[in-house]
C-alpha cells in the first residue's frame, strides 16, 4: 500500500477497499451525498479550518499531552508506556473532536437542528456540549432503559439545554433510540442533520469523523517526537465504532516501524455470546447504512453484544478498521471485562489516573504487552477518556 493510497481513502463513492459505501435508500443518497460535498467544501474555508482550531485549543484544552507512565512501565518490568491524556479534554474525552465538527458543520450549513441517539449517554452529552457552544438546537434520542440506567449523563443533557426524547417502544435500548432519532431526521433532512457518533455509518460519516478525530494522532506523533526523538514501537487504542483508534491511527499508517493494535472487548469470554469483539469474531456483512465486520446471529440479525464498557458494546465497526484488517496494516486484540477492571485499579493506583472502562480495554493489552518487550521498547496508548463516569459501578462491582 503506497502513501498516496492511505491518503486517498475512502474514494468518491465512501470505500475502504470492499468496505463503507452508502446501503441506503436513494432519497437518502442524495442527502449523504449533498452533506459530503458541503463537508469538502467548507473543510476548506480557512475560516471554518480556524473556527475548528482555536476552538480545539481554547475550548478543549488541546493539545492533549503525552505522558511517560513511568511507575506503570517499572512495575511491568518491559517495554516504555506512554499516554495520550484525550481524557484531560473538555467533557473528558475524545469524542468532543468529532462532535465539535459536526455542530460547526451543521451551523456553516444552515442546519435548524442537530439530532443524534445516544447509548450511555456519552454521545449526547458531548453533542449536547458542542451544539449549546455553537448556538444550534440539539435533540436526543435515548431508551427510556438507558434513561434510567445513565443519570448523571440524562441530567448533564438537561442543564446543557438539549430536547432530550425518551423513547419507549421495543426493548427501550439504543437500537430503538437509533430508529426514533432517524425518523425524526427523515421528517426534514433538508433543515435537520444526524450526528453520528463515531466512524460508522454510510459515507460521508466514517470520513469525516476520522478526518475530526485524527487531531489525536498528528499531536501525538508531534509530540512523541519531540520526547524521544523517535516514533513508537506500538501504538494502540480501544475500538467500539472505532473513532478514537482511528483518530490516533491515522497520522501513523505510513510509518511503517511502528505496530498498530485495535483492542476489542472479549466481555465475559470470546467462547461465550458475551462479548463484543466484531473485528475478531464477525464477518463482512451490512449495518447502518455500511458494509464492514458484523456480528450476526443465526438468523441473520444483529447481535445483542457485551461488554464492561458500554462506549465498547456495538455489533459493527468502521468500514476503513475493516479493511485495515484485511490488509493487515492493523493488528485487532482483544481484552476481556476481568482485564479490563484489573487495568483500570491498576491505572488508578499506580499512576492516580483513574481510565475509561472503554479506555482500560487498551491500557489493559498494552500492560499484557509490555513485559514481553525490551525496556528501549515503547508503546503509546489513547487513553480515549476518564474514569469518573464508571467509579460506582467499579466501586459496587468489587465491592469497595
Ligand atoms: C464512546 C467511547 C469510546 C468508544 O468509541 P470509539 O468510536 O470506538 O472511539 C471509547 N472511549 C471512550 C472514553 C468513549 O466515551
Amino acid at each position: 500500500m503506497s502513501k498516496f493510497e492511505f491518503a486517498e481513502m475512502p474514494n468518491k463513492e465512501g470505500f475502504f477497499g470492499e468496505f463503507g459505501g452508502q446501503e441506503i435508500p436513494p432519497e437518502l443518497k442524495a442527502i449523504m451525498d449533498e452533506i459530503n460535498d458541503a463537508y469538502e467544501e467548507i473543510r476548506q474555508k480557512p475560516e471554518f479550518q480556524q473556527e475548528l482550531d482555536s476552538l480545539f485549543a481554547d475550548y478543549v484544552g488541546r493539545p492533549s499531552p503525552i505522558y511517560h507512565a513511568k511507575r506503570l512501565s517499572e512495575k511491568l518490568g518491559g517495554a516504555q508506556i506512554y499516554l495520550k491524556r484525550e481524557d484531560l479534554n473538555h467533557t473528558g474525552a475524545h469524542k468532543i473532536n468529532h462532535c465539535l465538527g459536526e455542530a460547526l458543520l451543521a451551523k456553516y450549513m444552515g442546519k435548524t437542528k442537530v439530532i443524534a441517539e445516544t447509548g450511555a449517554g456519552q454521545h449526547g452529552v458531548a453533542l449536547a456540549t458542542a451544539c449549546a457552544l455553537v448556538g444550534i438546537p440539539c435533540e436526543i434520542h435515548m431508551g427510556q432503559v438507558d434513561i434510567e440506567k445513565e443519570h448523571p449523563n440524562v441530567t448533564k443533557m438537561k442543564i446543557l439545554g438539549c430536547k432530550l426524547i425518551p423513547v419507549t417502544r421495543g426493548t427501550a435500548t439504543l437500537k430503538d433510540a437509533v430508529d426514533s432519532a432517524f425518523e425524526e431526521y427523515l421528517k426534514d433532512p433538508v433543515n435537520f442533520i444526524y450526528a453520528i457518533g463515531s466512524v460508522v455509518g454510510p459515507h460521508p460519516f466514517p470520513k469525516m469523523v476520522r478526518d475530526f478525530q485524527s487531531i489525536i494522532g498528528t499531536e501525538a506523533r508531534e509530540q512523541f517526537q519531540a520526547k524521544k526523538n523517535k516514533l513508537p514501537d506500538y501504538i494502540t487504542a480501544c475500538v467500539g465504532g472505532g473513532s478514537n483508534a482511528m483518530g490516533l491511527f491515522t497520522a501513523f499508517l505510513n510509518d511503517e516501524s511502528v505496530n498498530i493494535v485495535g483492542v476489542e472487548p472479549a466481555g465475559e469470554g470470546l467462547d461465550t455470546e458475551r462479548h463484543s469483539a466484531t473485528l475478531s469474531l464477525g464477518k463482512p456483512g451490512m449495518i447502518h447504512g455500511m458494509k464492514c465486520y458484523v456480528l450476526e446471529t443465526e438468523d441473520g440479525e444483529p447481535m445483542p453484544v457485551h461488554s464492561i464498557a458500554s462506549g465498547l458494546d456495538y455489533p459493527g465497526v468502521g468500514p476503513q478498521h475493516s479493511y485495515l484488517k484485511e490488509l493487515g496494516r492493523v493488528q485487532y486484540e482483544t481484552a476481556s471485562d476481568k482485564e479490563c477492571l484489573d487495568a483500570f485499579m491498576t491505572l488508578s493506583q499506580v499512576e492516580g489516573i483513574i481510565p475509561a472502562l472503554e479506555s482500560s480495554h487498551a491500557v489493559a493489552w498494552a500492560m499484557r504487552k509490555a513485559p514481553e518487550l525490551s525496556k528501549d521498547q515503547t508503546i503509546l496508548v489513547n487513553l480515549s477518556g476518564r474514569g469518573d463516569k464508571d467509579a460506582d459501578y467499579v466501586a459496587d462491582k468489587l465491592g469497595l
